[in-house]
Protein backbone atom coordinates (compact mmCIF):
# COMPACT_ATOMS: atom_id res chain seq x y z
CA UNK A 1 0.00 0.00 0.00
CA UNK A 2 1.22 3.19 -0.83
CA UNK A 3 0.07 5.10 2.02
CA UNK A 4 1.78 3.00 4.23
CA UNK A 5 4.72 2.92 2.28
CA UNK A 6 4.94 6.86 2.75
CA UNK A 7 4.27 6.11 6.66
CA UNK A 8 7.54 4.13 6.60
CA UNK A 9 9.46 6.08 4.68
CA UNK A 10 8.59 9.24 6.51
CA UNK A 11 9.49 7.40 10.05
CA UNK A 12 13.05 6.39 8.56
CA UNK A 13 13.76 10.03 8.12
CA UNK A 14 12.73 10.69 11.37
CA UNK A 15 14.41 7.88 12.76
CA UNK A 16 18.29 10.10 11.56
CA UNK A 17 19.60 12.76 13.74
CA UNK A 18 18.84 16.00 11.89
CA UNK A 19 18.19 19.65 12.72
CA UNK A 20 17.58 20.68 9.17
CA UNK A 21 13.90 20.46 7.80
CA UNK A 22 13.70 17.75 5.51
CA UNK A 23 11.37 17.48 2.88
CA UNK A 24 10.13 14.24 1.49
CA UNK A 25 9.54 14.22 -2.64
CA UNK A 26 7.48 11.13 -4.24
CA UNK A 27 9.41 10.44 -7.11
CA UNK A 28 6.36 9.19 -9.77
CA UNK A 29 8.10 8.58 -13.04
CA UNK A 30 6.75 4.99 -14.86
CA UNK A 31 3.57 5.26 -12.55
CA UNK A 32 0.24 5.84 -13.24
CA UNK A 33 -1.99 8.87 -12.18
CA UNK A 34 -4.19 6.66 -10.30
CA UNK A 35 -0.92 5.79 -8.14
CA UNK A 36 0.15 9.23 -7.53
CA UNK A 37 -3.37 10.04 -6.25
CA UNK A 38 -3.05 7.17 -3.62
CA UNK A 39 -0.09 8.94 -2.46
CA UNK A 40 -1.59 12.66 -2.13
CA UNK A 41 -4.71 11.09 -0.82
CA UNK A 42 -2.53 10.15 2.16
CA UNK A 43 -0.89 13.49 2.36
CA UNK A 44 2.10 13.50 -0.01
CA UNK A 45 2.22 17.18 -1.79
CA UNK A 46 5.69 17.29 -3.69
CA UNK A 47 5.70 15.51 -6.48
CA UNK A 48 8.45 14.75 -8.72
CA UNK A 49 9.16 13.62 -12.55
CA UNK A 50 12.01 13.38 -15.20
CA UNK A 51 10.08 12.81 -18.38
CA UNK A 52 8.05 15.99 -19.91
CA UNK A 53 5.55 14.24 -21.45
CA UNK A 54 4.81 11.95 -18.70
CA UNK A 55 4.84 14.82 -16.43
CA UNK A 56 2.11 17.05 -17.99
CA UNK A 57 -0.18 14.44 -18.26
CA UNK A 58 -0.07 13.87 -14.74
CA UNK A 59 -0.08 17.74 -14.02
CA UNK A 60 -3.17 18.31 -16.06
CA UNK A 61 -5.02 15.30 -14.37
CA UNK A 62 -4.25 16.29 -10.80
CA UNK A 63 -4.77 20.39 -11.28
CA UNK A 64 -6.65 21.69 -8.47
CA UNK A 65 -4.68 19.46 -5.62
CA UNK A 66 -2.21 22.35 -4.27
CA UNK A 67 0.26 19.80 -5.63
CA UNK A 68 4.28 21.19 -5.68
CA UNK A 69 6.07 20.13 -8.82
CA UNK A 70 9.33 19.48 -9.05
CA UNK A 71 11.30 18.54 -12.31
CA UNK A 72 14.23 16.48 -11.84
CA UNK A 73 15.33 14.62 -15.41
CA UNK A 74 17.44 15.91 -17.91
CA UNK A 75 16.52 18.82 -20.04
CA UNK A 76 16.49 19.81 -23.84
CA UNK A 77 15.91 22.62 -25.38
CA UNK A 78 12.90 22.16 -26.38
CA UNK A 79 11.02 21.23 -22.97
CA UNK A 80 12.62 24.33 -21.38
CA UNK A 81 8.90 26.20 -22.32
CA UNK A 82 6.40 23.35 -20.47
CA UNK A 83 8.59 23.36 -17.77
CA UNK A 84 8.64 26.82 -17.62
CA UNK A 85 5.28 26.69 -17.51
CA UNK A 86 4.25 24.06 -15.49
CA UNK A 87 6.38 23.79 -12.59
CA UNK A 88 7.52 24.76 -9.31
CA UNK A 89 11.17 23.66 -9.28
CA UNK A 90 14.01 22.45 -11.20
CA UNK A 91 16.90 20.23 -9.66
CA UNK A 92 18.20 19.65 -12.71
CA UNK A 93 20.46 22.68 -14.27
CA UNK A 94 23.58 21.94 -15.83
CA UNK A 95 23.55 24.63 -18.67
CA UNK A 96 23.46 28.73 -18.16
CA UNK A 97 21.84 28.06 -21.76
CA UNK A 98 19.02 25.98 -19.80
CA UNK A 99 18.83 28.61 -17.35
CA UNK A 100 18.31 31.38 -19.53
CA UNK A 101 15.45 30.34 -21.69
CA UNK A 102 13.82 28.88 -18.32
CA UNK A 103 14.03 32.04 -17.26
CA UNK A 104 12.82 33.92 -20.22
CA UNK A 105 9.93 31.56 -20.61
CA UNK A 106 8.56 31.80 -17.26
CA UNK A 107 4.92 33.36 -17.37
CA UNK A 108 4.73 36.67 -15.51
CA UNK A 109 2.20 35.91 -13.44
CA UNK A 110 3.65 33.18 -11.75
CA UNK A 111 6.03 33.25 -9.32
CA UNK A 112 10.04 33.48 -9.97
CA UNK A 113 11.27 29.13 -10.85
CA UNK A 114 13.35 28.04 -7.98
CA UNK A 115 16.14 26.05 -9.39
CA UNK A 116 19.24 23.64 -8.56
CA UNK A 117 22.02 23.48 -10.12
CA UNK A 118 23.01 19.77 -10.60
CA UNK A 119 26.45 18.51 -9.58
CA UNK A 120 28.73 15.58 -10.79
CA UNK A 121 29.64 15.37 -7.83
CA UNK A 122 32.32 11.72 -8.21
CA UNK A 123 33.32 13.71 -11.21
CA UNK A 124 31.88 10.80 -13.70
CA UNK A 125 32.20 11.19 -17.17
CA UNK A 126 29.19 9.26 -18.01
CA UNK A 127 26.85 11.20 -15.88
CA UNK A 128 24.87 15.28 -16.31
CA UNK A 129 25.76 17.95 -14.38
CA UNK A 130 28.14 20.34 -13.23
CA UNK A 131 31.91 19.63 -12.05
CA UNK A 132 32.47 21.15 -8.44
CA UNK A 133 35.29 23.28 -9.92
CA UNK A 134 32.66 25.12 -12.41
CA UNK A 135 29.71 25.84 -10.07
CA UNK A 136 31.29 29.26 -8.98
CA UNK A 137 31.57 29.97 -12.48
CA UNK A 138 28.38 29.11 -13.73
CA UNK A 139 26.79 30.60 -10.02
CA UNK A 140 27.85 34.28 -11.59
CA UNK A 141 25.88 34.27 -14.61
CA UNK A 142 22.79 33.69 -12.64
CA UNK A 143 22.22 37.29 -11.03
CA UNK A 144 20.77 38.38 -14.29
CA UNK A 145 18.30 35.81 -13.95
CA UNK A 146 15.28 37.66 -12.93
CA UNK A 147 12.79 35.16 -12.83
CA UNK A 148 14.62 32.30 -11.41
CA UNK A 149 15.75 31.67 -7.70
CA UNK A 150 18.78 29.38 -7.35
CA UNK A 151 18.68 27.76 -4.20
CA UNK A 152 21.09 25.13 -3.93
CA UNK A 153 22.22 21.96 -5.71
CA UNK A 154 20.78 18.37 -6.67
CA UNK A 155 23.38 15.04 -7.00
CA UNK A 156 22.92 11.55 -7.67
CA UNK A 157 26.51 9.92 -6.02
CA UNK A 158 27.44 6.56 -7.43
CA UNK A 159 26.20 4.21 -5.18
CA UNK A 160 29.53 2.48 -4.47
CA UNK A 161 30.72 5.53 -2.71
CA UNK A 162 27.72 7.55 -1.73
CA UNK A 163 28.72 8.26 2.02
CA UNK A 164 31.84 10.21 0.86
CA UNK A 165 29.77 12.36 -2.03
CA UNK A 166 27.36 13.28 0.51
CA UNK A 167 29.47 14.71 2.76
CA UNK A 168 31.47 16.59 -0.04
CA UNK A 169 28.31 18.06 -1.20
CA UNK A 170 27.65 19.41 2.21
CA UNK A 171 30.97 21.02 2.28
CA UNK A 172 30.26 22.83 -1.33
CA UNK A 173 26.93 23.88 0.19
CA UNK A 174 28.76 25.18 3.17
CA UNK A 175 30.89 27.46 0.48
CA UNK A 176 27.19 29.54 -0.21
CA UNK A 177 25.57 30.82 2.36
CA UNK A 178 22.98 32.05 0.27
CA UNK A 179 21.81 28.91 -0.75
CA UNK A 180 19.71 26.67 1.36
CA UNK A 181 18.45 23.39 -0.52
CA UNK A 182 20.60 19.86 -0.89
CA UNK A 183 18.48 17.54 -3.40
CA UNK A 184 20.03 14.25 -2.26
CA UNK A 185 19.02 10.93 -0.69
CA UNK A 186 17.41 8.58 -2.85
CA UNK A 187 15.21 5.06 -1.63
CA UNK A 188 18.49 3.21 -1.41
CA UNK A 189 20.37 6.43 0.77
CA UNK A 190 18.26 8.58 2.59
CA UNK A 191 19.24 8.13 5.62
CA UNK A 192 23.09 8.74 4.78
CA UNK A 193 22.18 11.71 2.51
CA UNK A 194 19.87 13.27 5.37
CA UNK A 195 22.85 12.68 7.98
CA UNK A 196 25.25 14.56 5.77
CA UNK A 197 22.79 17.91 5.44
CA UNK A 198 20.22 16.68 2.69
CA UNK A 199 16.92 19.56 2.85
CA UNK A 200 15.22 17.21 -0.17
CA UNK A 201 15.01 13.51 -0.61
CA UNK A 202 13.18 12.43 -4.09
CA UNK A 203 12.02 9.17 -3.03
CA UNK A 204 10.49 6.55 -5.90
CA UNK A 205 10.69 2.96 -5.27
CA UNK A 206 10.20 2.78 -1.35
CA UNK A 207 6.80 5.00 -2.24
CA UNK A 208 5.24 3.16 -5.38
CA UNK A 209 7.29 -0.18 -5.57
CA UNK A 210 9.71 -1.01 -7.76
CA UNK A 211 9.62 0.27 -11.50
CA UNK A 212 8.71 -2.52 -13.88
C1 LIG B 1 14.19 7.80 -10.19
C2 LIG B 1 14.86 8.89 -9.49
C3 LIG B 1 14.80 9.01 -8.09
C4 LIG B 1 14.09 8.00 -7.20
O1 LIG B 1 14.87 6.85 -7.09
P1 LIG B 1 14.40 5.60 -6.20
O2 LIG B 1 15.63 4.80 -6.07
O3 LIG B 1 13.33 4.90 -6.97
O4 LIG B 1 13.92 6.12 -4.90
C5 LIG B 1 15.41 10.11 -7.49
N1 LIG B 1 16.08 11.02 -8.23
C6 LIG B 1 16.18 10.95 -9.57
C7 LIG B 1 16.92 12.00 -10.31
C8 LIG B 1 15.58 9.88 -10.23
O5 LIG B 1 15.69 9.81 -11.57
Amino acid sequence: MIKDNLVKVQARINSVNHTQSVTLIAVSKTRSTDELQQAIDAGQQHCAENYLQEALIKINHLKGQNLIWHFIGPIQSNKTLKIAQNFDWVHSIERFKIAQRLNDQRPKNLPKLKVLLQINIDNEPSKSGVLVEGINELMTHFESLKNLTLRGFMCIPNPSNSTQSFVRMANVIKQHPNLDVLSMGMSHDLELAIASGATFVRIGTDIFGKRI
